[in-house]
């Protein structure tokens, strides 16, 4: 049993797609070539992507890297997140958090070190946590008489302070959320996907009554997947978990799943009730209206930056990133055309922009000396949404030329004619129509690629073929997914109500008892 990046939950380590190694033995990567402007100038960078279709994890790194997202580190299994992907993480941050802040959680922050002692209650309840935590031993020279764990994640600490604050029912709910890194002790490294340190945020709620827990936990799985749909433009599909993928100790575990283009699913976050589990193993214990000392209802939710690894995989095309407007650091790039003797195009680009960030825009003039072919693929590379071009004759007509990054050469709509005065409004409605199409692509993939099964072969022979999401009626039985899985690699991605009218699961016969959702996964 393993934690994911991603989610609180333990999944059993699932058997690894090749790429997952590929670095191992080549590390440190740090040694990675670097591109220098002059090998790009005469090779242009978008040639250095390898077909995604051909090969969706070459092609990963490739575009992480050159994107300039993140870099590897000379420490094995963590990687650099570089401004560019950075920004990427404000922009999740900052939707994710107004979304916390209007169901009403506060941020606070705990330890990064646990002790020993106290990570050990949390050992009753995790089951094979252990290879996982770094342990500090000394502090400089000096021998520690206690070991200190750097978290994993944080129930133990936040649930041995929950401990100390509640005492009345008064004192409930308890809704609070931090933004952290975490640490687990990994050896493979792919950049948001699988990293030894990783940023997160891990919500953990106490509440007075059964109700309210699980009011929130499936309030945070709505939040979760909003943000997946809305802003990452990712679709995704929500569900409950089965007993086996079921983070121990919870009494139920929620997850928002999400199709890679490889056919592999990604858990893209998790939501959990804790029920009074936890808060019997830290003695969270409150005083209620009726005079009867009682244990709190907990839960716990969280994100990491996996959901931008999902968003890189979903989203980009052979020419690179294609970032959804809304988690765009740059929504718009100025690419001025100069001509010898005439700099009124860059004037024209600078007074713009400035316009533009006035108006609330997030925007960047490329001054830098290269040929404008050579500025279009490095953004097109990184993703930015829109490409803005003024020339000199554009200066003298007073149009500028919006390039969207989600059309290709020849489409209709790649390039479009805009009057400077109507830029903020057409700029506003061009961002906006990119956010909606690359959601309404992504959604059509996914559709396109679920299977609604009801022959026992052909379930077996999609699990087999990575065909994506096979959506079937299913016995609920962990009996049953283990030999699904033995067969086919394929496990139980989340689960739902029956629709109605299914009589027996189609992976074994027996009697239906829910929908469930199996794929291959990350
Ligand atoms: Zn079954």
């Amino acid at each position: 049993m393993r934690r994911i990046p991603g989610s609180f939950g333990f999944v059993k380590r699932p058997c690894l797609p090749a790429f997952w190694h590929e670095g191992e033995g080549a590390l440190p990567e740090a040694s990675e070539p670097t591109l220098v402007m002059s090998e790009l100038q005469t090779q242009p960078v978008v040639k250095e992507i390898p077909p995604k279709a051909a090969d969706l994890s070459a092609w990963y790194t490739a575009v992480c890297l050159k994107a300039e997202l993140t870099s590897y580190s000379p420490v094995r299994g963590c990687v650099v997140l570089r401004p560019y992907g950075y920004g990427l993480w404000e922009n999740l941050q900052k939707h994710l958090d107004a979304r916390f802040k209007a169901t009403g959680h506060e941020n606070a922050y705990f330890p990064l070190l646990i002790p020993e002692s106290l990570l050990l209650k949390e050992a009753q309840h995790v089951e094979g946590f252990a290879p996982e935590v770094a342990w500090v031993t000394h502090g400089g020279q000096e021998a520690l008489s206690e070991r200190l764990a750097i978290r994993p994640t944080s129930e133990v600490i936040i649930g041995v302070m929950y401990a100390q604050w509640v005492e009345s029912y008064r004192d409930l709910p308890i809704l609070i959320n931090q933004w952290a890194n975490v640490l687990r002790w990994e050896k493979a490294t792919r950049p948001f996907l699988r990293t030894m340190e990783f940023l997160w945020q891990e919500g953990h709620t106490a509440h007075a009554s059964a109700q309210e827990a699980r009011e929130e936990t499936l309030r945070m799985l709505d939040v979760y997947r909003d943000f997946a749909e809305n802003v990452a433009a990712v679709p995704v599909y929500a569900g409950l978990k089965s007993e086996s993928e079921r983070f121990p100790g919870a009494l139920d575990t929620f997850s928002i799943e999400a199709l890679m283009p490889d056919g592999k699913a990604l858990q893209s976050a998790t939501s959990h009730d804790l029920g009074q589990n936890f808060a019997k193993a830290y003695d969270i214990k409150f005083l209620d209206a009726d005079q009867q000392i009682k244990h709190a209802h907990t839960t716990s939710w969280g994100m990491s930056w996996r959901m931008l690894g999902a968003m890189i995989m979903v989203h980009g095309d052979d020419r690179g990133l294609r970032i959804p407007p809304k988690m765009a650091p740059i929504e718009a790039v100025f690419v001025p055309i100069l001509k010898s003797n005439d700099d009124r195009a860059l004037a024209a680009c600078r007074e713009t922009a400035k316009l533009l960030t006035d108006a609330g825009f997030r925007v960047r003039v490329d001054e830098r000396d290269q040929q404008p072919g050579w500025k279009y693929a490095e953004w097109d590379l990184r993703g930015v949404p829109v490409r803005i071009e003024i020339g000199p004759r554009d200066v003298n007509t007073g149009n500028v030329v919006l390039v969207r990054r989600d059309r290709r050469k020849g489409d209709d709509d790649h390039k479009t004619v805009v009057p400077l005065a109507e830029l903020p409004a057409r700029l506003r409605a061009m961002l906006d129509a990119i956010q909606r199409s690359l959601f309404d692509d992504a959604k059509a993939f996914l559709a396109a690629h679920t299977f609604d099964v009801t022959d026992r072969e052909e379930f077996y022979e999609k699990c087999r073929a990575r065909a994506g999401m096979i959506d079937v009626a299913w016995c609920g039985r962990a009996a049953c997914e283990a030999h699904v899985k033995a067969e086919t690699s394929a496990t139980t991605r989340n689960t739902r109500a029956l629709r109605g009218g299914e009589t027996t699961c189609v992976a074994c016969g027996e009697p239906a008892t829910k929908r469930a959702y199996f794929a291959q996964s990350y």
